[in-house]
């Protein structure tokens, strides 16, 4: 393509107040977490960051991390299907399957990556695949790259969804959601949706990214909040870049699913295999989670404590139970003009924008995780009574 229409879709997306950009993100390890971090040579405490366990920079999975590498090396040198699958991936995979109580695991590079394979391995062309309006972008691109029709139902709108795997002409493959869904911090309608699936022979496929390691008396995530198993929902997806606070994903299911996922997605044939010390902090990040179950309580108490006080100072928020709380801010000019204040009082709290969000649902989002303090906490309410109470 030629130089000047790129730049004349930069300069549109800019006028819209659409453009990306990056920032370069310095944290402490040295302080066994990463509540703080410095942004362009300012210190601002980071509210957006998805480490809800606080474990991102946990010393023990860097240590986990060095142990390994000196063992095993860096790379992985090929996809597990040829000679990169090693023993800590195994291993991860044996604990994820307990974890999750399923008959086996199977890892992937990303939570993006194994969405794509997930979704490409259950449906095909001539069938459809129904997903809730706001699922994460990766499961509706793993609905495209499958070939199948994509069908979106209303958000968390679960006799919606029967009605369609009712109505189809088109056999439906898989009905696929998040759990909490990630950019509004609510719960996909699970049990309802179980149902439905097995009464129209249907995959459900649930993609807890946002609550595997918080949500549920054991942190196993929605699936244990809501009472289901795994014959109530046969594919588990799980991300281990947030609150494990390492890198990677996996999804969890019935044996014959993960042979198949090995036989048929693309994204986990063709890539080289996790470098193995990712694996081996995983694994820590896993024990740690197991043991100390106070980081997910504290999440989830911070987020009560951040939502009673917002409520008292006149901020509205989206209904959230989970540590992600939106802020509703209905334009992109408004949102970034908020992200823009409270970075000048100290916060790291990004505006989120079309499409990430629909249009005109643009909002800031806020995330509460076990490395906060509560006056912390009390001072981000403080400043966006400012910033945007009504
Ligand atoms: C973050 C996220 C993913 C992608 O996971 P990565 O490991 O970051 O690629 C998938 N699904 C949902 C719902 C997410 O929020």
């Amino acid at each position: 393509m030629q130089r000047q229409p790129l730049e004349q879709l930069l300069e549109r997306l800019e006028h819209r107040n659409l453009r990306r950009l990056r920032h370069t993100v310095q944290s402490f390890p040295e302080r066994g977490n990463r509540a703080e971090v410095i942004v362009e040579g300012r210190r601002l405490v980071d509210f957006s960051s998805n480490d809800y366990l606080g474990l991102a920079a946990h010393p023990a999975l860097a240590a986990a991390m060095a142990e390994c590498a000196s063992r095993c090396g860096s790379g992985s040198g090929a996809s597990h299907l040829v000679s990169g699958h090693g023993a800590e991936h195994a291993a991860l995979e044996e604990e994820l399957a307990a974890f999750t109580g399923r008959e086996r695991a199977l890892l992937f590079c990303t939570g993006y990556m194994a969405n794509l394979g997930v979704m490409s391995a259950l449906a095909d062309r001539g069938e459809a695949a129904l997903l809730d309006r706001l699922s994460h972008a990766s499961l509706i691109d793993g609905g495209l790259l499958s070939g199948a029709r994509l069908r979106r139902y209303a958000h968390c709108d679960a006799g919606a969804a029967r009605r369609m795997l009712a109505d189809g002409s088109r056999r439906t493959a898989v009905l696929a959601t998040d759990g909490v869904f990630s950019m509004d911090g609510d719960v996909a309608p699970l049990a309802e949706l179980a149902q439905a699936a097995r009464a129209h022979g249907a995959w459900l496929v649930v993609d807890d990214a946002h609550g595997i390691g918080v949500m549920g008396p054991n942190g196993r995530g929605v699936l244990e909040s809501a009472g289901l198993t795994a014959e109530d929902v046969p594919a588990l997806v799980g991300t281990l870049g947030k609150a494990f606070g390492s890198f990677g994903a996996f999804v969890a299911g019935p044996s014959a699913l993960i042979e198949l996922l090995l036989q048929k997605a693309r994204s986990y044939m063709y890539t080289t295999a996790l470098p193995q010390p990712v694996a081996a902090a995983t694994r820590e990040a896993l024990r740690i989670a197991q043991r100390e179950r106070w980081r997910r309580e504290r999440a989830l108490e911070l987020a009560r404590r951040f939502r009673a006080a917002a409520g008292q100072a006149g901020v509205a928020l989206a209904d959230s139970a989970t540590p992600i709380q939106p802020i509703p801010l209905g334009s992109a000019g408004a949102a970034l003009r908020a992200q823009q204040a409270l970075r000048a009082a100290g916060f790291w709290v990004v505006a989120i924008r079309a499409p990430t969000v629909p249009e005109g649902r643009e909002r800031l989002r806020v995330t509460l995780t076990a490395a906060h303090r509560e006056d912390q906490v009390d001072a981000l309410v403080e400043a966006l009574s400012r910033v945007c109470a009504r």
